[in-house]
């Protein structure tokens, strides 16, 4: 046993011991008059109703502290049939406590239950231990088993069965001061009621018969039942009134048995007692009916608050606080199906991929959750503002506003005007916004707004800042051209047009034609030339990049197979492409289908690509490196790829960024140019300078020391059959001015 217990035990034992002292004191001083004490028995059964472990703790505390007692006055046998019946009591207690602790029964609900517990408490339990005491005293079982029966039934066994509830109650807080209005009808019953019981009362204590002593209870229980406190109260009032008016003129039956005043007296205590416990079931159950409406309206009231929560988390975005993407498509259609005009703003944060791939994943939900209260505090407390996903943010106005769209998409470009505080740094983003209004009287979709604003963000997207685009007429045009591109591009059909042109990358170090790089063109038939640029994103979005990227290639390696066997032939991978699972095996399988050399094949990826998932691409980088294939880093110097990358990922080659070969006209440009390039050598990464445009593009690169070279100056894109003349002819060229 642990200290706690063992001090909790002694403790126990020492209250125990004092308890059951007073009780045979009390047995011993009335001269064998079963006056029963039931503090013990309350005590133990408090105990005993309490947590299961902490049974046996009580028990063990009882029998030593009884044992003591005992001892303590020399061990007459009636004390111990006093402890059994304690022990007796205490089992109907325990009972009683439970249920009343599990509110598994309305014992004092019905008529059934009630006279069950007046049974019990009144007759049975009395007599199971009045009888045996009568015996071990030696007397007449009858006449004094009936008066220990009385004693008992005054005394002891119903205040251990209804003294504990309540305590217990009392105990555990749960006893309020409220008193239930009667009703009429009880109101009549309670008189009746307790008009019986004071004449029977009146009727017992002058009459001296016996037997009619408990009587006066069943009535009074009822009635208080009935009535609740009021009526519980009335019925201890009467009786007592009527009992201590016996006991004065020496009538009843006690009293009478008795004869002197000491006996009176103590008659007169068990009927206090015994009158004030007859009166607390009344209060046990008030206070039962009471805690379970309380329950229940707690009950409740958790119930509607969970339920407001959950509807709460069912309509919030969990990062930002702001409306989810379902509440607000929800709202959006109510403001659609409805006359009023209204607003619809779109908004991404810029280069929030980024972000997130550089800084992390928790810098980026810290950038996304100002964002949002930023953008919130820009419109107003009465706008609609929601998280769509992602990055991507969208609000709602409705009715006249004050000022235009235009004024409400300033306010939300502006709102990250300022730098955002996240992990320890503060970050300077910006949005792009795409807005729409719809005047009241329009004829409007949901899904046709939304197109509108996204196809307006993505105008501000490309629009130098403010990143902001109201939706125009001039837009609808290009909105109905991207979606036949995308009509064009989502079936085989449309896409075969796609063809493919080459442009040389030379060897600036010998003039020859190192490689020729594949670049799509589209002619498509209902919107015309369509730049690769436009369509190979389109593609990527529209999940048809795998199917196109494999056609392409098949069509690149068998015009290369015509070429000469030193010529490389460059293809341009998309980044989402690179990222998939099993990019590198199907690729393989294509290679190895056309029988083109690997070794021959140099495959062009952005650093986005990387950025995006690196884990995937490396591992498809690695596994086409084996094989021989080359892979180029194409645009470095673009992104904000760090040099890292350059490193870790083991590039074959490094395309120079067309940015790099611009900027290098200016001094700046230049020194950063050479930077770079002497960073490639260090590394010894070949790079190739691209968009060399001009004889002076040509020998600054040359002279930088750079590898090999592509741009307009040097060679146009043409078609396959053209390189391969070009690259099969005697001589080259042009080349009298690539080497220095
Ligand atoms: P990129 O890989 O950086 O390709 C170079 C782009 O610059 C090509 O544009 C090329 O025609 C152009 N260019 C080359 N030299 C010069 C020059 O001296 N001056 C100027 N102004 N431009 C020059 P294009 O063909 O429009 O391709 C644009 C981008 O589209 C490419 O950038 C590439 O990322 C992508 N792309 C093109 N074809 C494919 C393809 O088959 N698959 C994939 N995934 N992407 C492709
Ligand atoms: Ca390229
Ligand atoms: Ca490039």
């Amino acid at each position: 046993m642990a200290p706690k217990s063992l001090i909790r035990c002694l403790l126990l034992s020492g209250a125990f011991f004092v308890l059951t002292s007073v009780g045979i004191w009390l047995l011993q001083w009335s001269g064998g008059f079963p006056v029963m004490w039931p503090a013990p028995a309350i005590l133990l059964a408090l105990l005993a109703a309490g947590p299961r472990h902490k049974i046996f703790q009580a028990l063990i505390a009882y029998i030593l502290g009884g044992a003591a007692a005992m001892i303590l006055f020399g061990w007459p046998p009636e004390n111990a049939v006093m402890l059994a019946a304690t022990l007796l009591q205490v089992a109907g207690a325990i009972i009683v406590l439970r249920r009343l602790r599990g509110n598994a029964v309305d014992w004092f609900d019905n008529l059934d239950g009630l006279l069950t517990f007046v049974f019990v408490a009144g007759v049975a339990m009395p007599a199971a231990a009045a009888y045996p005491i009568s015996l071990v005293q030696g007397t007449d079982a009858f006449d004094n088993g009936l008066l220990a029966w009385f004693a008992w039934f005054a005394g002891n066994g119903l205040a251990v069965l209804v003294l504990t509830p309540l305590a217990w109650l009392a105990l555990s807080g749960k006893i309020a001061g409220e008193v239930a209005a009667a009703h009429r009808s009880d109101r009549i019953v309670l008189v009746a009621a307790l008009s019986g019981v004071a004449l029977t009362a009146v009727l017992v204590f002058s009459q001296s018969t016996g037997p009619f002593l408990f009587l006066p209870f069943f009535p009074m229980v009822v009635a208080a039942f009935k009535i609740g406190r009021v009526g519980a109260l009335l019925s201890v009032v009467i009786l007592l009134a009527a009992a201590i008016w016996g006991l004065a003129i020496g009538a009843g039956p006690i009293a009478t048995m008795m004869g002197d005043s000491a006996w009176r007296f103590q008659a007169l205590q068990l009927y206090l007692a015994t009158g004030l416990l007859t009166a607390l079931p009344a209060a046990v159950e008030m206070e039962y009916r009471r805690a379970t409406t309380r329950e229940l309206r707690e009950a409740l009231e958790k119930l509607s608050r969970s339920e407001r929560r959950a509807r709460r988390l069912a309509h919030t975005d969990a990062l930002t606080g702001l409306a989810n993407r379902r509440f607000f498509l929800s709202e959006l259609e109510e403001a659609v199906a409805g006359d009023a005009p209204l607003t619809l703003a779109i908004m991404d944060v810029n280069q929030f991929k980024a972000i997130n791939d550089q800084w992390g994943h928790l810098v980026g939900d810290q950038v996304l959750k100002t964002a949002g209260e930023r953008f919130r505090k820009a419109v107003g407390p009465d706008v609609l503002v929601a998280r769509l996903g992602g990055d991507e943010f969208a609000v709602l106005t409705t009715g006249e506003t004050r000022d235009g769209p235009g004024a409400i998409g300033r306010r939300i470009t502006a709102a990250l005007d300022e730098p955002i505080p996240a992990g320890g740094r503060t970050l300077q983003v910006s949005s792009s916004c795409g807005l729409v209004h719809s005047p009241s009287g329009e004829e409007r979709t949901c899904s046709r707004l939304l197109a509108r604003a996204d196809a307006a963000m993505y105008h501000a997207k490309r629009n130098p800042a403010p990143h902001m685009m109201l939706f125009s007429s001039a837009m609808a045009a290009e909105e109905s051209r991207k979606l036949r591109i995308q009509e064009a591009l989502a079936t085989p059909g449309g896409r075969a047009d796609i063809e493919l042109v080459y442009q040389p990358i030379f060897d600036l170090r010998t003039g020859r034609m190192a490689s020729a790089e594949a670049l799509a063109r589209w002619i498509c038939p209902s919107v015309g030339p369509v730049a690769p640029s436009e369509f190979i994103p389109l593609a990527e979005r529209e999940r048809v990049i795998r199917p196109l990227t494999w056609r392409l290639l098949e069509l690149a390696l068998s015009d290369a197979a015509q070429w000469p066997e030193w010529l490389s032939l460059s293809f341009n991978i998309s980044a989402d492409h690179v990222c998939t699972e099993g990019f590198s095996r199907d690729l393989l399988g294509i290679v190895e289908a056309s029988r083109f050399d690997p070794a021959r094949l140099k495959l062009e990826i952005t650093e986005t690509a990387l950025l995006r998932d690196s884990a995937v691409a490396t591992h498809n980088c690695a596994a086409l490196q084996r094989q021989g294939i080359h892979i180029v880093l194409d645009d470095f110097g673009a992104g904000c790829a760090s040099v890292t990358y350059l490193r870790s990922l083991r590039f074959d080659e490094v395309k120079l960024d067309r940015s790099l070969t611009m900027n290098s006209r200016s001094e700046e440009g230049h020194l950063l140019a050479r930077g770079v390039i002497e960073l490639c050598a260090t590394l010894e990464v070949p790079c190739t300078a691209e968009h060399l445009e001009t004889q002076q593009d040509l020998d600054r690169f040359v002279a930088l020391g750079c590898r090999f070279g592509q741009g307009y100056f040097l060679q146009k894109p043409t078609s396959g059959e053209a390189i391969g003349a070009f690259a099969g002819a005697p001589k080259p060229t042009p080349q009298k001015s690539l080497v220095a």
